[in-house]
């Protein structure tokens, strides 16, 4: 299975200058999704994870079959405002400005082992933000998994300054 021909380039998205790497026809396509899972699943299936925490939106496409899969627990991570019940949240640097990002005060304890997954690493400021939110309450993390890694950005030292093992099923 090459992946590549199922992330298709959209110039000049969502600004003039940027191209997006548009996922949708992984997901159209049942072998290229189940591939994926499948992939995530053989890295992470004796990992010991038992929490699969990603971010709206698209983190939570391939985050949810995973966890269902590997028969783990799933943590949606959002936008301030979204989550109804408590929230812990985390404000963290992107080259222009801030973002935040929450999560349920209980979605996740001291003694969990997470597994953060999305389906792109660009920068990795939200990479670093999620870890930032499952290091608070004292969680391990085992590993991070991305469908797409953008290599011409800095994504992975970021990782790497924050001691996550990373995988990418297309670099
Ligand atoms: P980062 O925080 O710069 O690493 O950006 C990664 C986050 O933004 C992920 O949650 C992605 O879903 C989203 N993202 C950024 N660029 C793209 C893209 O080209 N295609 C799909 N998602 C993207």
């Amino acid at each position: 299975m090459n992946l590549r021909h199922y992330v298709r380039d959209i110039p000049d998205y969502p600004k003039k200058g940027i191209t997006f790497f548009d996922i949708t026809p992984i997901l159209k396509s049942p072998e290229a999704f189940q591939y994926c899972i499948d992939r995530f699943a053989d890295l992470y299936g004796e990992s010991g994870a038992t929490k699969i925490v990603a971010a709206d939106a698209r983190g939570f496409i391939f985050g949810a079959p995973l966890a269902l899969k590997l028969g783990i627990g799933f943590v949606p991570i959002r936008k301030p405002g979204k989550l109804p019940y408590k929230n812990r949240c985390v404000t963290y640097d992107l080259e222009y400005g801030t973002d935040t990002l929450c999560m349920h005060v209980d979605a996740i304890n001291a003694d969990d082992k997470v597994l953060i997954i999305d389906d792109l690493m660009a920068t990795g400021g939200t990479a670093e933000g999620m870890i930032k939110l499952i290091r608070e309450v004292g969680a391990e993390i085992v590993a991070a998994g991305f469908v797409v890694q953008l290599t011409y950005l800095d994504g992975d030292e970021v990782m790497k300054a924050n001691d996550v093992r990373c995988d990418y099923l297309l670099e």
